[in-house]
């Protein structure tokens, strides 16, 4: 749907604009609310293939009938109305434009995403859009000089969780406008899903209810929901422990659910592969690589590729790279063995905190995006991350530790000669530095459990003597 500038009136191609306007008034007048009359539609069904279908308004979380995922359906026949060149036009006009929702590089996308949102129910902070970089010299040190990472972590509460939280947000203000009733919006997080639903929720006037793993999240991603209002609740188990207690919540009915096992978050995040393919003017990269824990994002990534396929975007998938840590590693250890399903572990501490995940929700959902995707599994030891980290961050980066253990992974693979030195490969950056002070001020001060600190580059402490200054210079660079 395109809209007149700085109006939520869409413009059509094919119908005679009177008729248009006519129609438009006639639903305002008659709902006191503007619905855009959108040919295209999402729907909910079983991800597993079982009959029956919901709207996405309605709060499942399950199939009634084999009890697994749901998955967001779009009707791809009605999208094949414009050609793959038309999207890309209209995709690339509305890139990095002003028009109210076009500043997110979610909604630019919105018939892909979730067509039946009206502008008045879009709960939109900018998200997406965020800067594809060019890990140059980074790069060139390893011998993969078409290295790049994606910094989805350059959003508004610092992490990709803001591309899946607009579209959840928005759903569900557009249900509760129409009736449904929800006492709060409600989440299971390792820290970075709980800061977006908080600030989303908040900015939309939606009661906000987080379940954190007291002790094993980062302080700055605790203080963002506290900041913003939520109800906090610290418990004392890990994230899957939290991830049980809110299922039952959302099963009672008491909260509605938050978490990417629902899959209006998937929606969202699938943008980021589509993104990453139009910043390459619409050219396939070879490699994506991403961090996993309850890996949904992985599968999201897959969706946007597959969208992008059915609809004569793109001719060709890249190759997926789930990279997990060797502490939280399910995943890994499935793969590895050849199997299909995946058995949880319990996780271990890591530095990586946002993927200390060991009973990933979405695993049947990333299981089939490895498979279409010609995909591997590789992990990597919390010494590994940390001094890649290091060393990324000596080239200009500021790496969180989940972009840390997909750097590592990648340079594993280069090693092995499974990545080629001359292929284009895409790190997905998930959150921003920024976020993790703790992970880098004890790197720094060679104070990682368990971790050598091979790049330390602590401060010196001087008194306020020029002489003194002047051979600390000239000490750590000699002529
Ligand atoms: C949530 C998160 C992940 C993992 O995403 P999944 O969809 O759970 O696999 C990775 N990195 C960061 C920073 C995150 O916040
Ligand atoms: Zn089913």
């Amino acid at each position: 749907m395109r809209y007149r500038v700085g109006t939520s009136e869409p413009v059509f191609d094919s119908e005679p604009a009177a008729r248009y306007r006519h129609s438009f008034r006639a639903r305002r007048a008659r709902r006191g609310g503007y619905s855009p009359p959108v040919p295209y539609s999402a729907e909910f069904k079983c991800f597993a293939g079982c009959d029956g279908s919901w709207p996405v308004t309605h709060p499942i979380y399950r199939c009634p009938t084999c009890g697994g995922l749901m998955m967001v359906d779009h009707d791809v026949e009605a999208l094949r109305d414009r050609s793959g060149a038309a999207w890309i036009k209209l995709f690339d006009e509305r890139y990095g434009g002003t028009a109210w929702p076009y500043g997110s590089g979610v909604w630019g996308k919105r018939e892909w995403v979730m067509p039946q949102i009206p502008d008045e129910h879009i709960v939109s902070m900018g998200e997406g859009q965020s800067n594809l970089f060019w890990a140059e010299r980074f790069g060139r040190q390893l011998g993969l000089p078409d290295l790049w990472v994606k910094l989805c972590g350059n959003s508004h509460t610092g992490s990709f969780k803001d591309l899946g939280m607009t579209v959840l947000v928005s759903v569900v203000r557009h249900a509760v406008a129409n009736g449904l009733k929800v006492k709060a919006v409600a989440c299971a997080s390792t820290g970075d899903t709980s800061a977006s639903l908080a600030a989303y929720g908040a900015a939309a006037g939606l009661p906000v209810v987080v379940l954190l793993p007291r002790g094993k999240i980062s302080t700055g991603q605790l203080l963002q929901p506290i900041a913003h209002g939520s109800l906090v609740l610290g418990l004392d188990t890990d994230f899957d422990g939290c991830m049980a207690i809110i299922q039952r919540l959302a099963e009672e009915g008491l909260v509605y659910l938050a978490n990417s096992m629902n899959p209006l978050r998937l929606e969202g995040q699938k943008t980021v592969g589509i993104e990453i393919v139009q910043q390459f003017d619409w050219q396939v990269p070879d490699w994506v690589i991403i961090p996993g824990g309850n890996l949904g994002n992985a599968s999201a990534l897959y969706c946007g590729f597959r969208m992008m396929a059915d609809l004569g975007v793109i001719d060709r998938m890249p190759r997926l790279v789930v990279a997990q840590a060797h502490a939280a590693n399910p995943l890994y250890r499935a793969w590895s063995a050849g199997k299909t399903s995946v058995e949880p572990v319990k996780a271990q501490p890591t530095q990586a905190s946002a993927i200390q995940i060991g009973n990933p929700v979405s695993a049947p959902r990333a299981v089939k995006a490895l498979q279409e995707m010609n995909g591997i599994v590789e992990e990597a030891t919390e010494q590994e991350l940390a001094d890649v980290a290091a060393e990324a961050d000596a080239t200009g980066m500021y790496t969180c530790p989940h972009t840390a253990v997909a750097l590592a992974a990648m340079k594993k693979l280069l090693a092995r000669g499974v990545i080629d030195g001359s292929e284009r490969v895409v790190c997905v950056s998930t959150a921003h530095g920024l976020k993790f002070t703790e992970f880098k001020a004890a790197y720094h001060e060679g104070r990682l459990p368990g971790v050598v600190s091979h790049n330390a580059n602590p401060p010196m402490n001087l008194p306020a003597d020029y002489g003194q200054v002047v051979d600390a210079i000239r000490n750590h660079f000699p002529d």
